[in-house]
């Protein structure tokens, strides 16, 4: 439960933020999905600087019991990865596709099934993994690999990257663009199928179904 200024100091940091994205977003739409990265790196500098100080997270590359929970991201993260899966050979674009909607077949989302961009244990996207995952973390890897119901986080982390997420989606759609939660991997599979969706993302239509997040 968060004190009453603490409450305030986080409604006001989703305000500066949504205020700065507007700012940059209102003046050039045409660069709305790059500028998605401004919120990675800035989520990816909260995890930083957290971990720096206070109880430690126990995450470390290789431990990934937490990439087989449904994970969502946002229309602009969703093209990015999108965009990033396109760059590569046609072949491994092709198992890409395969491979999600394998995952699509297996799971409606809901449960617990490894997400289809984990490979080997590790992350096959890590630099354009969407801010939930950035934001991810843990106390305990005790906890996570035995699926606690609750895992112990740094409330820091948590509320500077949830004002960071919260803030950059109220500006995206301050400025005529949809952005809210979808599940990764069938928004993806329909990012990298559909020649048309990205286009149409940026004319201000609503691309991905309800059911889809
Ligand atoms: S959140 Fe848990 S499972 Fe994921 S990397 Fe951290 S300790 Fe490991
Ligand atoms: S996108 Fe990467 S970090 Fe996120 S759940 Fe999937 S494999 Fe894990």
């Amino acid at each position: 439960m968060l004190s009453h200024d603490e409450q305030a100091a986080y409604l006001d940091s989703i305000e500066r933020v949504r205020q700065s994205a507007v700012n940059h977003l209102g003046s050039n739409r045409n660069v709305a999905i790059e500028f998605v990265a401004n919120l990675h790196r800035a989520v990816d500098k909260v995890t930083r600087q957290s971990a720096g100080s206070g109880a430690q997270t126990e995450c470390r590359p290789g431990c990934a019991c937490c990439c087989s929970v449904r994970v969502e991201a946002t229309e602009p993260e969703i093209f990015r990865i999108a965009r990033e899966v396109k760059k590569l050979p046609a072949d491994r674009v092709a198992a890409i596709v395969e491979r999600l909607r394998n995952f699509a077949a297996a799971t409606d989302g809901a449960g617990r099934t490894d997400c289809a961009f984990l490979k080997d244990h590790l992350c096959s996207i890590y630099e354009v993994r969407p801010a939930v995952c950035r934001r991810a973390h843990s106390l305990s890897e005790e906890s996570c690999k035995h699926f606690a119901p609750e895992i112990p986080q740094n409330l820091e982390i948590l509320l500077q990257a949830d004002a960071l997420m919260k803030g950059t989606s109220e500006a995206y759609r301050q400025v005529g663009l949809h952005a809210s939660a979808h599940e990764l991997g069938s928004a993806v599979l329909q990012a990298l199928t559909d020649e048309t969706i990205e286009a149409r993302w940026h004319d201000g239509e609503a691309v991905f179904p309800k059911d889809c997040g």
